[in-house]
């Protein structure tokens, strides 16, 4: 289990207990990473250090002003650090990973054209005005393929659009071999990891990423912050994001906006322990470090996938089959079974905490349903469920959830 492995933060709320069914409580096996991550301690930690004197940023001489803005700036530094951003590269604190998607639309060069898999999560499938959708591909090197031929049939500005860990299926994607078929026709690439930073590292300049966003509440701190990273330029040339002050530099009849990417679109007071709790995240894997997270994770997840194929009824959902890297997430059907109701008896007879629907990801889930029958469910349309792990995960969590599906597709 991650609490086994050394120097590995550990969760806050661990030890929650559920009521099941009958009345008894039972400790909670948290198997919803992937929607949201809980808190890891020095993220708590972090956002309670900064508790005792905070005030806004940026505009005032004060202690508490002065500090706070050091710590927000710090904390930028932190994350661009933690992903590999470039010296001149920018990093804007958004909401989550959707404002990130939408504030880089919003910053994307008139008639840009955007080309994007239809597997996308719908933060990145759907912000986009001049959109070229690519069906889902049979295999990777077919994503290479026919993201080279969309992009070589339109002129102009262009920005491929990609997860790099797919929050359906877990499955990684080959950002590299993308990120240089998008440079070869002059396109630029941008990249969701929303699903893939809370798993792996990320390195944008080894992998010449163009931009890359991903979530606070995904990667074990709460609060609605986010960011996006990378190329400044479309961002200072683009209208500020939101109209108001700390965007604005001088305002008199006319208005100056701030010419730095950062400020420009930055208006309004920031959400500053949501950056300090993001950063204390970054700080807290890479303190950790990569190595044993990945061992842990690794070893869990085949546990995990072992389970669910050896549950009859049960059949995993995958795009590029069962031997494709993934991060921590899997979803399956039940034969007979709802997913509704899967997950529903989950909850309520074993405390175990799953996901269950479309996961945002509309057209990829009904691309991998096709064909699954859809007696039963509600909207008339078959949908999935999600098991997610990460650092809290025990096997103890992981055999719940197996003995507990053996238990509801015996139970006819
Ligand atoms: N992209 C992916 C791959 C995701 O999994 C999610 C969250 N489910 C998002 C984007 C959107 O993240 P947020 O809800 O934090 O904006």
């Amino acid at each position: 289990n991650f609490s086994q492995v050394r120097a590995v933060p550990q969760i806050v709320g661990a030890d929650l207990e559920v009521p099941v069914k009958g009345g008894n409580l039972v400790g909670y096996a948290n198997l919803d990473y992937a929607a949201s991550a809980p808190c890891l301690a020095p993220v708590s930690e972090a956002i309670s250090a900064a508790l005792p004197a905070y005030s806004s940023v940026h505009r005032g001489a004060g202690y508490a002003s002065q500090l706070t803005t050091a710590r927000y700036e710090q904390a930028r530094h932190t994350v661009r650090a933690f992903v590999g951003a470039r010296p001149g590269d920018a990093a804007v604190f958004t909401r989550n990973t959707t404002d990130a998607t939408n504030l880089l639309a919003h910053c994307l060069p008139k008639g840009t054209t955007v080309v994007v898999f239809e597997t996308e999560h719908h933060a990145s499938l759907l912000p986009w005005d001049n959109v070229v959708r690519l069906a889902a591909p049979a295999f990777p090197g077919e994503a290479v393929r026919a993201a080279d031929e969309a992009l070589s049939a339109v002129e102009g500005s262009k920005l491929l659009v990609v997860t790099a860990a797919s929050n359906v299926t877990g499955e990684l994607w080959p950002i590299a071999a993308l990120a240089h078929i998008a440079h070869r026709h002059g396109a630029r690439i941008f990249v969701d990891a929303a699903q893939l930073v809370p798993h792996r590292p990320l390195n944008i300049t080894a992998l010449d990423l163009d931009y890359v966003a991903f979530s606070g509440h995904k990667i074990y701190a709460p609060f609605g912050a986010g960011v996006l990273v990378g190329r400044s330029d479309w961002l200072t040339e683009a209208e500020p994001y939101l109209r108001g002050g700390g965007a604005s530099k001088a305002v008199g009849p006319d208005v100056e906006w701030c010419a730095d990417a950062e400020q420009r679109h930055e208006a309004g007071t920031p959400n500053v322990l949501g950056a300090i709790a993001l950063a204390a995240a970054c700080d807290a894997l890479s303190a950790t470090g990569w190595t044993p997270l990945l061992a842990e994770e690794e070893r869990l997840l085949a546990r995990l996938r072992a389970g669910l194929a050896g549950v009859e009824g049960v059949r995993e959902l995958g795009l590029w089959g069962p031997e494709h890297p993934r991060v921590g997430i899997v979803s399956f059907v039940v034969e007979g079974r709802t997913a509704r109701e899967v997950a529903e008896a989950l909850s309520a007879e074993y405390g175990i905490g799953v996901r269950d629907g479309k996961f945002c990801a509309h057209p990829f889930v009904n691309h991998l349903l096709d064909g699954v029958s859809t007696t039963g469910c509600e909207d008339g349309t078959a949908s999935a469920v999600r098991a997610s792990i990460g650092i809290g995960t025990t096997e103890e969590h992981v055999d719940r959830l197996i003995t507990a599906l053996r238990e509801l597709a015996s139970r006819r």
